[in-house]
């Protein structure tokens, strides 16, 4: 008994590390794709507006001229390397910046512009001859906090007399001194301090509040509810902004909570398909029959650059090992890594600079390096019961758009187990996916 007594006791402790490696890996997810996002997405579905007051007429931009910015402001967008407003900034921004101002809750996935919106629209509220906090955002991590601080001083580059403070972990500050930054960037944590212990910030003196990514936000313990408890100190007629790149339905409860009255934009994340992916499978028997199957195809085949996945950090260092010693350049993407290290493998993939990279779930998850042609599953993905896990499957081999990209996808069955999740798979999508026999591959060619 007392052995089952521990067991179930690690197995609890198990679950437990599961969902704390699902709450990082979400912060961590964000700030991986903001490092490695030097463009706009490309997203072709059409955004969904819902005005707090439906008679109001609905205003939208197609250039940054006609927003009537600040010179400074504009000179910064520009020199950005703007031209145009994106898909939801044609919505938001005339929204965020009209007067009154106007609180609105969006929601579109990661680099569609949400962040240059309310930077934009901070900017664009602040008093530089007032000396005193303005503006204050709140994001879930000091990571993703420095980020949206870099943008803030990219943009506001030409407009010197506004500054910014970061309110994060490690920046001591005297007490009782209030800062002269009109804007500041924070966690949610040292905000609520720089606020109430340490009384830096005049909250009712803030006009503009901004709440980022908020679905990661609730994901943290604790933020959810210092979140509010600084959204109450706020005065009245202060704007409230808060935006997601997920909604849940979490998220849209809190969303409610922070931001009253609001206007409601989405833009929904582009579906992906399989349409364009041609699937097979192969049958093997060892991870080395794996291996060789991976040799054969890739002698039968012209690849440009492939993917692929392992289910576990071991398997996926021993596959990158035995790569290499046949020549191939191969780029390995650990959980191990900090974030950092992981945007630049994908930078260097990106730039072609390797031909093959080889990950793990975690890692992957949520970015897309849209010019792999090939992705083989190693290993089929799995949910964390070892059970099918359909949008993983579709997110590793799926192509997003109607462009017409045609894509190569492998599949490694090892067991009855994998031919099992395989053919869920084949049901699911309802798409064939071929059997290949590695000895002979004219058929993909
Ligand atoms: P999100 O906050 O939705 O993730 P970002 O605001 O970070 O999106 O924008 C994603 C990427 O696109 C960034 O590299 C940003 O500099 C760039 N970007 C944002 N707005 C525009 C625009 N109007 N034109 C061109 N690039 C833009």
């Amino acid at each position: 008994l007392r052995i089952m007594e521990a067991e179930n006791a690690s197995l609890h402790q198990n679950n437990g590390d599961d969902e704390e490696d699902e709450k990082e890996d979400r912060a961590t997810q964000s700030l991986l794709n903001k490092l490695i996002r030097s463009n706009l997405v490309n997203n072709t579905n059409q955004v969904e507006v819902l005005q707090r007051d439906p008679n109001s007429p609905l205003y939208s931009v197609k250039t940054f001229e006609e927003l009537r910015l600040k010179p400074q402001l504009l000179k910064g967008v520009y020199e950005m390397g703007f031209n145009r407003p994106s898909k939801i900034q044609e919505n938001a921004l005339p929204m965020m910046l009209a007067e009154p101002p106007q609180n609105l809750i969006a929601q579109s996935q990661s680099g569609t512009g949400k962040t240059a919106a309310f930077v934009l629209a901070m900017l664009s509220h602040v008093d530089p001859a007032c000396k005193w906090s303005q503006c204050l955002c709140i994001s879930p991590t000091y990571e993703l906090a420095l980020q949206t601080g870099k943008v803030i001083e990219q943009m506001g580059k030409f407009y010197p007399e506004v500054t910014l403070a970061y309110a994060v972990r490690g920046h001591r500050m005297e007490r009782g001194v209030r800062i002269k930054d009109q804007i500041v960037i924070g966690t949610p944590g040292t905000v609520l301090d720089w606020c109430i212990k340490l009384k830096l910030i005049d909250p009712k003196k803030i006009k503009v509040f901004v709440l980022d990514e908020a679905d990661v936000m609730i994901a943290t313990q604790g933020h959810q509810d210092q979140s509010i408890r600084i959204q109450r100190m706020l005065p009245k007629g202060c704007q409230m902004l808060l935006f997601s790149a997920t909604f849940e339905d979490s998220v849209w409860k809190f969303a409610e909570r922070v931001v009253p009255d609001p206007n409601i934009i989405k833009l929904k994340r582009e579906e992906e398909t399989l349409d364009t992916i041609k699937q097979y499978y192969v049958l093997c028997n060892s991870k080395e029959d794996k291996f060789n199957a991976l040799c054969n195809i890739y002698g039968a085949i012209t690849i440009a650059q492939a993917m692929i996945f392992c289910h576990t950090r071991k398997m996926a260092n021993w596959l990158a090992g035995q790569m290499s010693k046949e020549g191939h350049q191969v780029a390995l993407l650990s959980g191990e890594m900090v974030v950092e290290q992981r945007a630049a493998v994908i930078e260097r993939f990106r730039d072609g600079k390797e031909k093959v990279l080889i990950t793990t779930n975690v890692c992957a998850r949520g970015i897309d390096v849209e010019q792999v042609s090939v992705v083989i599953n190693f290993d089929l993905p799995l949910d964390k019961d070892s059970n099918p896990d359909n949008e993983t499957y579709l997110h590793r081999i799926g192509r997003t758009g109607r462009f017409g990209k045609r894509g190569l996808a492998i599949n490694m069955v090892d067991s009855q187990r994998s031919m099992e999740i395989l053919k869920t798979y084949e049901r699911h999508f309802d798409k064939k996916i071929a059997r290949l026999d590695t000895d002979d591959l004219d058929e993909i060619e």
